[in-house]
């Protein structure tokens, strides 16, 4: 069968579908020149695909090797509709590749005039400078005239440049300064752009030890420890568990229970790379990715990096929704996993991703709380196959909520133990400060109803965040 790259290109709808079914297939991954599936979709016009890619969770402003974006290739190929697309999408319509060159450029360069009369109605700059100080209005110009030879009538020549002329009043009336804008090497910072994953990572479930470099020890805690590393050229975080007694049983439920977790396809959930058992006396070990930020409790109350405001906090609030709402729609679901903000990774482009890693595993210590706070009161009381994991799941969310907008720990001056039996038993729970927002206040009530019956499922969610997002 062709790669998903082929498909995409190809714009083989059906055989697309298919693979973005199997979880073990990331699409946010690239070729060996950076390409992600969008990228390829995009250039070539493939509209349907691009519609799906999308739906699943495509980055939208992810760049290859030459930092070119989807919207890079589209607007240069002309693909009207899918440009309209990915502005739909928060593409950024100034973005600079290595040259220095922005959609823009690219669409006044090969004629595009549709298309690029769309990008400056949202937001492209014509006076932009590329590394060589030249703007997407130099290139509509000479470069046109050029690719015009002799194939064009001189009309159509004359049509352009006053097109030239039209765009330059166009952005004048849109506000635009007419100055030239210097080429900035660090433009890009601060925008979401991000690099495809190494689509082969995905292959290798079982790992060889002696390929694992590991560098230095973040962490060590009752679980096991935690290590920086380096496995086939990729920054990954290893962890080492601890385990009691380790048999032949528990060997045989490890490798099980870890393929389970290596989950690609949801760009709000972190899979967990891989696996193995290191000699001599075998310690199970897994993988994952290195994310720069840590967990999204790292970044609320230890990060002095960057403050999460309010339209950031609804962002992350919106990631895990979408990231919960397709974990719940596995079949069965995965055991043993619970949502709070140790176990929410934040990426490279500040996405907010579930972490599979800390997902604990039949052997490690059964029975015990980790994070009580952010547990429901009924699952704190009964045994797991008696409560509904999907609405216990949604208090979890309420509380995430409740500590992104508060930016402050649950329960912070209470002991796990404390907080357990509070919870359960004395009816604790988050007090909702004032000067909340009113739409998140609600929100927040709704997902932590007493009756678990009552809250709300994680796809009725998406859309309210989605909205407050627009706000
Ligand atoms: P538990 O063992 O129950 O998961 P924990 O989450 O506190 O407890 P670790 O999983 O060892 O402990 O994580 C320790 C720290 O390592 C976290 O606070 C986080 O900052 C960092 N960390 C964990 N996973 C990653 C990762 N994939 N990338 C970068 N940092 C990570
Ligand atoms: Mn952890």
């Amino acid at each position: 069968m062709d790669d998903i790259f082929t498909q995409c290109r190809e714009g083989n709808a059906v055989a697309v579908r298919l693979w973005l079914d199997n979880t073990e297939n990331d699409l946010n991954q690239g070729d060996d020149h950076g390409f992600s599936p969008l990228h390829w979709a995009c250039r070539e016009g493939r509209s349907s695909v691009v519609d799906m890619l999308i739906m699943r969770g495509a980055r939208i402003n992810v760049m290859n090797r030459g930092d070119d974006t989807p919207l890079h290739l589209a607007s240069s190929h002309g693909h009207r509709d899918i440009v309209g697309k990915l502005i739909q999408c928060k593409a950024d319509t100034n973005t600079a590749n290595e040259h220095g060159n922005t959609p823009l450029h690219y669409a006044c360069f090969w004629g595009q005039e549709l298309v690029a009369e769309d990008l400056v109605t949202n937001g492209a700059q014509v006076n932009i400078c590329n590394k060589y100080g030249e703007t997407p209005l130099d290139k509509a110009k000479p470069h046109l005239r050029e690719a015009l030879q002799g194939i064009q009538h001189p009309i159509t020549l004359q049509c352009c440049q006053e097109k030239g002329d039209y765009y330059l009043c166009k952005a004048e009336k849109l506000g635009q300064s007419l100055t030239k804008v210097p080429f900035k090497d660090t433009f890009w910072k601060g925008t979401t752009r991000t690099r495809p994953r190494n689509g082969t990572l995905n292959k290798a479930a079982g790992i060889d030890f002696k390929q694992l470099s590991l560098l230095a020890k973040i962490n060590e805690n009752q679980s096991g420890e935690l290590w920086q590393g380096r496995w086939q050229g990729n920054e990954v975080v290893v962890k080492v568990l601890k385990v009691r007694d380790w048999s032949t049983r528990k060997s045989r439920d490890f490798n099980e229970e870890y393929p389970k977790l290596r989950i690609f396809s949801h760009p709000n959930v972190l899979p967990m790379l891989g696996a193995c058992q290191s000699p001599p006396a075998p310690h199970p070990i897994i993988i994952t990715h290195w994310m720069p930020y840590g967990s999204l409790y790292n970044v609320l109350h230890e990060g002095t990096n960057f403050v999460v405001d309010q339209t950031q906090a609804v962002k992350f609030a919106l990631d895990i929704a979408c990231g919960m709402a397709f974990l719940h729609t596995l079949e069965p679901m995965i055991s043993r996993h619970s949502l709070n903000s140790k176990s929410v990774m934040i990426d490279e482009d500040m996405t907010a991703r579930i972490s599979m890693s800390d997902v604990k595993f039949s052997f490690q210590c059964p029975g015990r709380m980790y994070s009580p706070a952010w547990v429901a009161p009924e699952a704190l009381q009964k045994k797991p196959e008696e409560i509904n994991r999907r609405s216990a799941d949604m208090w979890s969310f309420a509380v995430l909520l409740w500590e992104l907008v508060t930016r402050e720990v649950p329960f912070a001056d209470l002991s796990n133990m404390e907080i357990g039996m509070k919870v359960a038993l004395e009816g604790l729970r988050p007090t909702i400060p004032p000067g909340i927002s009113p739409h998140i206040c609600k929100l927040m009530k709704i997902c932590m109803n007493e009756d678990p019956a009552k809250r709300p499922k994680f796809d009725m969610i998406v859309p309210i965040l989605e909205k407050m997002q627009d706000k």
